[in-house]
């Protein structure tokens, strides 16, 4: 059975004041990571001072970018070197946003792939499809190209370790979701190309999270499905009730 894994994406939301305040709120109700795995991926310049406040819960954190070089001059750029240092335990790579506004390719989110499994980070690879492309019937088809370009490269037993987020574009603060089977039908995809590239207990093993609009409301009916093993979640996130309520529906 596949652990599922709640992972909050807080983009780039919160003073520090509030990212402390809901870290104390939530610290003393997070379910055992026996259950879930309770993610929040905040900005970088919180995530030492999180991590080090956590280091007792079962509330681990992530990036929600990095370079995938170790150092070097890339002004303004985070390393993998450096979250490793701090203990961020995942990274969210690929994000639609991060491809829509900083131009981040499928070669660069393989090497970003590269980098965080040098340095024990779980990635957290994001695939997904535009409106147009969903209209146009295309979504499978780009979905399926965006995984294989991330994971070229890697063996069955790295890639069993990895987290992929399917969110479909147009899901994503919009408030509109995919319906459950549609999000199942994807991810049922995702898990079969990976089957194809490596092997059937490979693709049983891949953690697959349907991202884009999931809410306390909607969270239970898109876990019961078959494919989806978990949520990568915005806006609900950003209240310590609605993040907790995601967890308990896992
Ligand atoms: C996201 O940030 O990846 C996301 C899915 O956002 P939201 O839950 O707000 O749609």
């Amino acid at each position: 059975m596949r652990k599922p894994i709640i992972a909050g994406n807080w983009k780039m939301y919160k003073t520090w004041d509030e990212a402390i305040q809901f870290v104390e709120e939530v610290a003393d109700k997070i379910p055992s990571n026996d259950k879930v795995d309770a993610v929040i991926c905040a900005t970088a310049l919180y995530l030492p001072t999180l991590v080090q406040m956590q280091a007792e819960s079962d509330l681990a954190f992530g990036a929600q970018n990095m370079h995938y070089e170790n150092e070097g001059a890339f002004t303004g750029e985070v390393s993998p070197t450096q979250l490793e240092s701090v203990g961020v335990d995942y990274v969210v790579l690929g994000h639609s946003e991060r491809r829509e506004y900083y131009n981040e390719t499928d070669e660069a989110i393989n090497k970003k792939v590269a980098a965080a499994l040098a340095h024990n980070i779980v990635p957290i690879i994001c695939c997904g499809e535009t409106l147009e492309e969903r209209e146009a019937g295309t979504t499978e088809q780009k979905v399926a190209g965006q995984i294989k370009a991330a994971l070229a490269g890697f063996d069955a037993e790295q890639v069993a370790h990895m987290v992929i987020a399917y969110e479909p574009i147009w899901a994503i603060g919009t408030g509109k979701t995919a319906t459950a089977d549609d999000a199942n039908q994807v991810c049922g995809a995702i898990r079969a190309v990976i089957a194809e590239l490596y092997s059937a207990e490979t693709a049983e093993a891949v953690r697959i999270q349907y991202g884009g609009s999931v809410k306390p409301e909607n969270i239970e009916e898109l876990l019961t499905k078959e494919h989806i093993d978990g949520a990568l979640v915005g806006g609900a996130s950003l209240e310590p009730a609605s993040y907790l309520k995601l967890l308990e529906a896992a």
